[in-house]
């Protein structure tokens, strides 16, 4: 796959305006015209604002995931909808988002709808010259909101049942024209401390047969977002070597939030994949500056060569207010122009 050097990238998600989570909460008043509007409306202010930042690699940020019915669970059967929060009060952690109860077999005979978010992407960007990323969650990452029960007894089970499922999709994704997709692990990468790290790489080297080879695969391996807050150990030696086999072009790693430890995994990794460094801490509100972004770089390219680097946010941007995503995202743009200009 082709490389561009330091290109300037993000992992998929955009924070919702405030009224699209807003209307999202009165959907009932609104027909289907209306919906696709919506979509094609909320699609394109993340499209703009990727634009404006000047980064290589846009998305749709993921603006038409904001309901169940239109998240990748919502295209699944045989699941029903997690019951209400089981603690509704008290500070924000993972425990307050519920399991959803699967109930029969589960298939997606329509997909899982990322086919439909990239050709709306397509429409509404094809024409900006921006490399076009499109994003879904892998069969482990995805298990995780589904809870066990006598048929699938366990999260293995579970990742088993939903890998030809994200198979299809990125087969369907690579018909459809995608050049670059995403298949987010976070999962993985949380809980490879202490899961079998060789079962992983056979479970995602399985789920991306269908597209490794014929598109861009990338892998975002951070350690969770739940309303800025981590959950997994935040440590990425514990994935290596066997992670060093995944088959794919480009593994994301979370630096900034973790100040830049373990930056030399960096340069094993480049040694056969491209790499992808987040340099935007998501869960901060210090906004990094032009100048702070250049050192990052600088010391990015004391490990790997230019051509292996690309340049990313630590995770998806919706966790973080839009003001401050926006700005972020323009000074990652400038300080990465600031070191291209002095190569
Ligand atoms: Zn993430």
């Amino acid at each position: 796959m082709e490389s561009q050097p330091l290109r300037t990238s993000v992992i998929g998600s955009y924070p919702f305006p405030g009224w699209l989570e807003f209307s999202a909460q009165h959907l009932s008043s609104f027909g289907s015209a209306d919906l696709s509007e919506m979509q094609d409306d909320a699609a394109t202010v993340a499209i703009q604002d990727q634009i404006a930042a000047g980064l290589d690699v846009i998305t749709d940020g993921e603006q038409t995931r904001f309901d169940f019915n239109l998240s990748f669970y919502g295209f699944i059967e045989g699941i029903t909808l997690e019951p209400a929060s089981p603690r509704r009060f008290g500070p924000p952690a993972h425990d307050q988002r519920g399991k959803h109860e699967i109930t029969g077999e589960l298939r997606a005979p329509r997909g899982l709808g990322a086919v439909e978010e990239f050709q709306r992407l397509k429409r509404l960007a094809g024409a900006s010259g921006k490399r076009l990323k499109v994003s879904v969650p892998g069969p482990y990452t995805l298990s995780g909101r589904l809870a066990p029960n006598t048929q699938y007894p366990d999260r293995y089970a579970i990742t088993q049942a939903l890998l030809p499922i994200v198979r299809q999709e990125i087969a369907d994704l690579v018909a459809a024209g995608a050049e670059e997709i995403c298949v987010d692990e976070p999962s993985m990468s949380c809980y490879g401390f202490r899961e079998d790290t060789r079962r992983f790489v056979d479970l995602f080297n399985r789920t991306v047969e269908s597209g490794y080879g014929r598109a861009r695969i990338c892998t975002h391996l951070c350690f969770g977002n739940f309303k800025g807050h981590p959950v997994g150990y935040r440590k990425y030696a514990p994935l290596f070597p066997a992670f060093f086999d995944l088959h794919c072009d480009e593994i994301h790693v979370e630096m900034a939030n973790r100040e830049y430890a373990e930056l030399e995994i960096i340069g094993e990794i480049a040694k056969r994949t491209d790499v992808a460094v987040g340099i935007i801490d998501v869960k901060s509100y210090y906004i990094e500056t032009p100048q702070n972004i250049a050192e990052a770089v600088k010391a990015c390219l004391k490990y790997a060569p230019a051509e292996r680097l690309v340049f990313a946010p630590d995770c998806g941007l919706s966790q973080t207010a839009r003001w401050a995503a926006r700005q972020k995202l323009a000074n990652m743009v400038a300080g990465v122009q600031l070191v291209r200009q002095s190569l």
